[in-house]
C-alpha cells in the first residue's frame, strides 16, 4: 500500500511562496491498497485536492470512507469542498469518534451549515453514511482493517492503525505527549496539578498507543512544534519530532513521518527539522521522512511497492 499526503499542514492553510515546497493545506492522508482500494484520513483543505484530481481521472463517484481523527478545522473545513459531496453516485461513510453530547451527524452537518458554505449536507448529491468510532474497537473500512486509539488532545481525538497489503500504518494526529498534562473537555490555560488519576489515564493512553503501533512499518506522527515551541505551548495539544521518536523507538517501527506541520515553518524551517531529525532518527535505527503535500510514500515491502515521489497534484 502507499500513502499519498494531500495536505500535511496543522492548524489553518498557509498558501505562499515560503510554504510551496513542503505545501500549504491541512490534514489529508489517503491510504491506496496495490489493487486501487482507498481509504481517506481527515478531511483538512487537502481534501478538496484529492477531490480534484479524482475528479480529472473520473474517480469521483465511488464510495469514500472518510475517517476523521477530531472535528477541529484543520481536519474538516476540506469536506464540503470535496468534489465527491457533489456527484450523484458517490457514496461517503464518514467514521468518527462520537463527543460525548452531541450527534456525529449534527456535528459534520454543521461543517456545511447555511452560514459556512451554500450547500447543506443532506442537499449535497452523495448520500452520506456515519460510524461512530470506539477507541479499542476494530472495524474494516474498504480494503484495510483499522484499530483506532485514543489520544491526548484538547476534546478528544483518535488515531488509527492501518493494517492491510500485508503491511500497516498508524496515523497519530493529534496529540500533545503522555506526561506532563492531560487533556480534557475543556481548554487548559496551562499545564495543571495532575491527579493520580489523571496521571493513570495518561499511563493508558500511552500504552495504548504504543500497543497499536508495535511492528508497524510507517507512523504518521503530530509534530507539529519544535522544542521551544513546544516549552511555549504545551497545552495546545501537539508533540515534537523528539517526543514522536521517544515513543517509537524500541517499538519495531521502520519509519516515522512528521506532519500536521506548524503554519509558521518555512520551507527553510522543514529543511533543518527534517535534516536535524533524519539524523537524529538514523542514529536510533528509524528512518525519518517529513511529509510535504504530494508525497506518495510506499508502505511495506519497498520493492513491491515502489520508490517514493510526488504525484502530479491539480
Ligand atoms: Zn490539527
Ligand atoms: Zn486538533
Amino acid at each position: 500500500m502507499q500513502a499519498i499526503f494531500w495536505g500535511v499542514r496543522g492548524s489553518y492553510p498557509t498558501p505562499g511562496p515560503e510554504t510551496v515546497r513542503y505545501g500549504g493545506n491541512t490534514s489529508c492522508v489517503e491510504i491506496a491498497s496495490r489493487s486501487g482500494e482507498r481509504i481517506v484520513i481527515d478531511a483538512g483543505t487537502g481534501l478538496a485536492r484529492l477531490g480534484e484530481w479524482l475528479a480529472q481521472r473520473q474517480l469521483d463517484t465511488g464510495r469514500f470512507d472518510l475517517l476523521l481523527s477530531h472535528m477541529h478545522w484543520d481536519h474538516v473545513q476540506g469536506l464540503p469542498f470535496f468534489a465527491p459531496c457533489h456527484q450523484g453516485k458517490a457514496q461517503l461513510a464518514i467514521h468518527a469518534l462520537r463527543p460525548d453530547v452531541v450527534k456525529l451527524r449534527d456535528i459534520v452537518r454543521g461543517v456545511a451549515r447555511h452560514e459556512f458554505f451554500p450547500v447543506a449536507l443532506d442537499d449535497m448529491a452523495a448520500s452520506f453514511e456515519f460510524h461512530e468510532v470506539h477507541p479499542g474497537r476494530r472495524f474494516r473500512a474498504s480494503a484495510f482493517a483499522i484499530r483506532p486509539f485514543r489520544l491526548n488532545h484538547p476534546f478528544g481525538a483518535v488515531g488509527y492503525r492501518i493494517d492491510g497489503d500485508n503491511s500497516s500504518c498508524a496515523y497519530v494526529c493529534d496529540t500533545a505527549p503522555f506526561n506532563l498534562l492531560l487533556h480534557k473537555k475543556h481548554f487548559l490555560k496551562g499545564p495543571e496539578p495532575l491527579s493520580t488519576t489523571d496521571r493513570r489515564q495518561l499511563q493508558n493512553l500511552r500504552a495504548s498507543l504504543v500497543q497499536a503501533v508495535q511492528g508497524c512499518d510507517t507512523v504518521i506522527y503530530d509534530t507539529h512544534y519544535t522544542q521551544d515551541e513546544y516549552a511555549r505551548f504545551p497545552h495546545y495539544g501537539h508533540s515534537t519530532p523528539d517526543h514522536a521518536l521517544d515513543l517509537l523507538h524500541g517499538q519495531g517501527v521502520r519509519r516515522l513521518v512528521l506532519f500536521h506541520h506548524a503554519p509558521n515553518h518555512t520551507d527553510a524551517m522543514m529543511d533543518e527539522i527534517d535534516a536535524q531529525y533524519r539524523h537524529k532518527g538514523e542514529q536510533l535505527g528509524i528512518e525519518v521522512v517529513t511529509a510535504r503535500e504530494g508525497l506518495a510514500l510506499p508502505i511495506g515491502n519497498a520493492a513491491s511497492s515502489g520508490p517514493m515521489h510526488l504525484v502530479a497534484v491539480p
